[in-house]
């Protein structure tokens, strides 16, 4: 795909501390990128993107800490390569934690009754056919910052977004055959390729 046309793959790592890491690498390989699990600061190096997945995201902070992975996660984002946050990765990014986005999300959003549905979401960027979304014990994004563009809502809750660099879910773009939600996140890690002065595909 276009990702990976005649040149390097796109190397996008997947935080591998807790969650749901191995399904998005299988997605973002069936998309030509060659995906990296991220445990220590050292393998950040040399990646183009960085997906944070789902888990717990109280779990996945203290990993983080203990793993002493933030400043890699900071120099990642500042040096304008892509994150992909889905479900308590989004969480992550929010401004109560990371601050990738200027969101505040909120934990557990949907209730009780909807710990886990499914939704088919009209989500921008992906084009006319609607996304089936697979939402597990999912946050919604509470309050979004003028820079946030809101890619699909729920019964009016914004649950994907985009900051510049940073796209994050509310579900689990990992856990269907449909790779058109990390399609995105692949285009957005080519131009950010493209502007660092690396071209895809020479
Ligand atoms: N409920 C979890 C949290 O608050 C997120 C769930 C998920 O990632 N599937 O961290």
């Amino acid at each position: 795909m276009a990702a990976s046309a005649a040149g390097t793959p796109l190397r996008v790592g997947v935080l591998a501390l807790q969650g749901d890491f191995e399904a998005h690498a299988k997605t973002l390989r069936l998309l030509g990128a060659e995906p990296r699990e991220v445990r220590v600061p050292g393998d950040l190096e040399e990646l183009d993107a960085l997906v944070i997945p789902g888990g717990e995201s109280t779990t996945i902070g203290k990993l983080i800490s203990s793993a002493g992975l933030e400043p890699a996660l900071r120099a990642h984002h500042e040096a304008g390569r892509p994150i992909l946050g889905t479900c308590a990765g989004l969480i992550v990014c929010d401004a109560d934690h990371l601050g990738f986005l200027d969101v505040t999300a909120k934990r557990n959003a949907f209730g009780r009754q909807l710990q886990s549905f499914e939704a088919d979401l009209e989500v921008g960027g992906v084009g006319d056919e609607p996304l089936r979304a697979v939402f597990i014990r999912a946050p919604w994004v509470e309050r979004h910052g003028p820079e946030v563009e809101v890619l699909a809502s729920y019964e009016g809750r914004p649950v994907a977004v985009r900051e510049g660099t940073v796209l994050a879910c509310a579900f689990h773009p990992e856990l269907t055959d449909d790779p058109r939600f990390h399609a995105i996140f692949m285009a957005m890690t080519t131009s950010a390729r493209e502007r660092a002065g690396e071209e895809v595909g020479r």
